[in-house]
């Protein structure tokens, strides 16, 4: 049995309020939360760390990021920018053992909030947070531009 747990969420073997899933990779609503709507985007496929990781793979990855990034701002939970952070090996304070991409939704002038958040991690309304997420990507898609492209360009 795999023990990983990233391994497992992908699989749908154990939970987490995902919000968003292809062949390849999908993405979720991390456990411990910064600010409300963070997010990982992990691969499907086991890769501890960079060094093990597809390098196609790896673009298609921060590609969903971008595109999460770009929904969240259109969501309801009304966010100024984000985050986009992957921390690569224990060296980098990596905890968990399966490469994921973070998207930590930011505010402006939210530094007080955010470091509170760094420091409490609570999670608040998951099920609100990742519809609100979902009902971002649909706008997104919705502005007619893919954007897939945008991020080729
Ligand atoms: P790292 O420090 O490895 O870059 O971040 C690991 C992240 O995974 C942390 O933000 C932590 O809260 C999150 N995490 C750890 N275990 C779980 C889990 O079982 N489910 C979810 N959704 N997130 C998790
Ligand atoms: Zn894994």
């Amino acid at each position: 049995m795999n023990d990983c747990v990233f391994c497992r969420i992908a699989a749908g073997e154990a939970p987490a309020t995902k919000v968003y899933e292809d062949d390849t990779l999908c993405a979720f609503l991390d456990i411990r939360p910064i600010t409300r709507g963070h997010t990982l985007v992990i691969p499907k496929q086991h890769a501890a760390e960079l060094e093990d990781l597809d390098a196609e793979l790896g673009a298609r990855i921060f590609r969903t990021g971008h595109r999460l990034a770009l929904a969240i701002r259109r969501s309801s939970l009304a966010t100024d920018g984000a985050n986009l952070v992957l921390n690569d090996g224990t060296a980098a304070f990596q905890t968990v053992p399966h490469v994921h991409l973070h998207v930590v939704p930011r505010k402006h002038g939210d530094i007080l909030r955010f470091a509170k958040g760094f420091l409490l991690r609570r999670s608040h309304d998951p099920v609100g947070t990742a519809a609100a997420i979902r009902a971002g990507m649909a706008a997104l898609d919705n502005e007619g531009e893919d954007p897939e492209e945008r991020v080729d360009r």
